[in-house]
């Protein structure tokens, strides 16, 4: 199986996924029903959807924000994404 990497490093190394601030989110689930990479998952209890699989996210991938009505999606900042990569694969080229 191919490695899954983006601009040359390890998915599980980038920090690019959405965040739910539950202060916002009414659980309607349209994000959930939207993203075809199984990034969020439904739970029981009082939180109903988290974040259970991060590194599913397509990197700079934002399109569920879109489908939030409460606005309630974010996502961290896209330049600083991609200096942490090329530190990264700096580091990486050092070794
Ligand atoms: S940003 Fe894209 S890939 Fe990531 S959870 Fe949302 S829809 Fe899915
Ligand atoms: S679309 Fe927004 S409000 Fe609806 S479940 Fe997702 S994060 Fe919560």
């Amino acid at each position: 199986m191919a490695e899954d990497t983006f601009m040359g490093v390890k998915r599980e190394k980038i920090d690019w996924c959405p965040t739910i601030d539950f202060s916002k989110c009414d659980f309607c689930m349209e994000c959930d029903k939207f993203c075809p990479h199984q990034v969020f998952e439904r739970r029981d209890g009082e939180i109903k959807l988290v974040v259970a699989n991060p590194h599913n996210c397509v990197v700079f991938c934002r399109a569920c924000a879109k489908t939030c009505g409460p606005d309630a999606i974010s996502f961290p900042s896209k330049p600083e994404t991609i200096a942490k990569i090329k530190k990264i694969r700096e580091e990486e080229g050092e070794q």
